[in-house]
C-alpha cells in the first residue's frame, strides 16, 4: 500500500502512465504544491523492479520540495521516472513522456535529470509546454550553474574546515563524469585542485585524465580516494554503513540527489565520523534556480546572486548544528527547508 511506503511522505498524489502506443512506462509524483507548481525532472533509468522506481520517485520528488522551498524560490517539488534505458530513447519515446507530462496541466513541471539532455526536451514540448524553456544561448546550461553552485559550497566548506581560501592543491574525488560531473572538474581543474575521478563510462573517465589530469580510480574504490573532498556527482543513496566507513575525505559535497541512503543514520554517521557534509538538496539548488529565472524571466544577475548565496546558506546551517548540539546540517537543512512551507 502507497501509504505506508516507507518514503511516502504526504505527497499529494502519484501517478502510474503507460503509453498505449510504445508500452513506456513511467512515474509521476507531486509532493508538494504548496509554493507553486511541482517542478523536478525527468529520469530515464533501466529500473530494475517496479518498487525501485517508485522509490527514487517518491525519494526526488520530496528532495524537489525541500530544495526549491530551501532555495526560496515559488516552486513546489515533483519528479518524474521512466522506465527505460537512456540508450534506447527515441523521439516517439520522448513524446510519450510529453503525454504523460500533460496529462497533470501545469501541476507538474518536468525537465532534464539522469539519462536526459535538454536537447531532449525539445521532443517532450511538442506534445506539452509544462517543460524547461528551450535553451537560451544567452544563459549558461542548468547543469554548469549547478556545478557552480557545488564549487562555491566547497569552498565555502574548505574555510570552514580548513580556514583555507581557495580550493587550490586541494585533492577532490568525483564519482560521475555525467552533465554536472563533467562542469564541476573543469572548474575545480582550473581553481588548482587535484582530482580522482571515476564513472562507469570509461570513456568519459579516459577523457577527464587527458582534459584535467585527473587520476582514473574503480567505481568502487572511489569511496577510499586519500582526498580532502568526497563529491558524489552520480546516483543516489552512495552514503550508507557500507561507504562512509572507507571514506577518507574530511567533507562530503556534491551534486547528486538524495546522497543518504538514511537520512538520520548516515547523516549522524558522517558526523561521528567528523565528515562535514554539504546536504545536497541546498549544494545542488543551481539548476533549479537557474530554471527558476528562465520560467519567470529574472535577469541572469538574480539568479547568479541566489546561486552564490548557496554558500552562505550552508555557512548558516553548519554553525546552526554546531550550536544546536546533536543536531546535524541534514536537519538544520529539513527544518529550513520546512519553516518556509510553512
Ligand atoms: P548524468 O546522467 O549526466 O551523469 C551521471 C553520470 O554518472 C553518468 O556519466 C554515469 O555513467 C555516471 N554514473 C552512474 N552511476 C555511477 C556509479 N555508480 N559510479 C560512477 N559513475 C556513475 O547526470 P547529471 O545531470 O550530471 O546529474 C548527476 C547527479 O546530480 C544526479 O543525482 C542528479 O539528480 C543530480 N543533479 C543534477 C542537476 C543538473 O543540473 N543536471 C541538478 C541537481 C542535481
Amino acid at each position: 500500500m502507497i501509504f505506508s511506503h516507507p518514503d511516502f511522505s504526504a505527497h499529494e498524489s502519484i501517478s502510474w502512465h503507460q503509453d498505449p502506443a510504445t508500452g513506456l512506462r513511467g512515474l509521476i509524483a507531486i509532493h508538494s504544491t504548496r509554493l507553486g507548481p511541482a517542478c523536478g525532472g525527468c529520469r530515464l533509468r533501466a529500473y530494475a523492479s517496479e518498487e525501485e522506481a517508485l522509490r527514487d520517485v517518491l525519494r526526488l520528488s520530496r528532495g524537489m520540495t525541500l530544495k526549491c522551498a530551501a532555495a526560496g524560490l515559488p516552486l513546489g517539488g515533483g519528479k518524474m521516472v521512466v522506465v527505460l534505458d537512456p540508450g534506447a530513447k527515441t523521439p516517439t519515446l520522448l513524446r510519450a513522456i510529453g503525454r504523460m507530462v500533460e496529462a497533470h496541466g501545469g501541476r507538474y513541471i518536468t525537465g532534464e535529470d539522469m539519462g536526459m539532455t535538454r536537447g531532449d526536451l525539445d521532443h517532450i514540448r511538442e506534445e506539452t509546454r509544462w517543460v524547461d524553456p528551450p535553451v537560451d544561448p544567452a544563459r549558461p546550461e542548468a547543469s554548469l550553474v549547478t556545478a557552480r553552485g557545488v564549487l562555491a559550497g566547497m569552498q565555502a566548506a574548505v574555510a570552514r574546515r580548513h580556514g583555507a581560501s581557495s580550493l587550490r592543491d586541494s585533492r577532490v574525488a568525483i564519482q560521475g563524469l555525467g552533465k554536472v560531473g563533467w562542469a564541476l572538474a573543469g572548474l575545480l581543474h582550473a581553481e588548482g585542485a587535484d582530482l580522482a575521478v571515476t564513472d562507469l563510462d570509461p570513456a568519459r573517465v579516459a577523457a577527464a585524465r587527458k582534459a584535467f589530469h585527473a587520476t582514473p580510480a574503480h567505481p568502487d574504490s572511489i569511496y577510499s580516494a586519500a582526498v580532502d573532498i568526497f563529491a558524489p556527482c552520480a546516483g543516489g543513496g552512495i552514503l550508507n554503513p557500507d561507504s562512509i566507513p572507507r571514506l577518507r575525505a574530511a567533507i562530503v559535497a556534491g551534486s547528486a540527489n538524495n546522497q543518504l541512503e538514511d537520512e538520520s543514520r548516515d547523516s549522524a554517521a558522517l558526523a561521528a565520523r567528523g565528515i562535514l557534509l554539504a546536504p545536497d538538496f541546498i549544494l545542488n539548488a543551481g539548476g533549479v534556480i537557474q530554471l527558476a529565472a528562465e520560467w519567470f524571466g529574472w535577469e541572469q544577475e538574480e539568479a547568479d546572486s541566489r546561486v552564490a548565496g548557496i554558500a552562505s546558506r550552508l555557512e548558516d546551517l553548519w554553525a546552526g548544528a554546531r550550536e544546536a548540539s546533536g543536531h546535524t546540517p541534514q536537519e538544520e537543512a529539513i527544518a529550513l527547508a520546512e519553516g518556509r512551507l510553512g
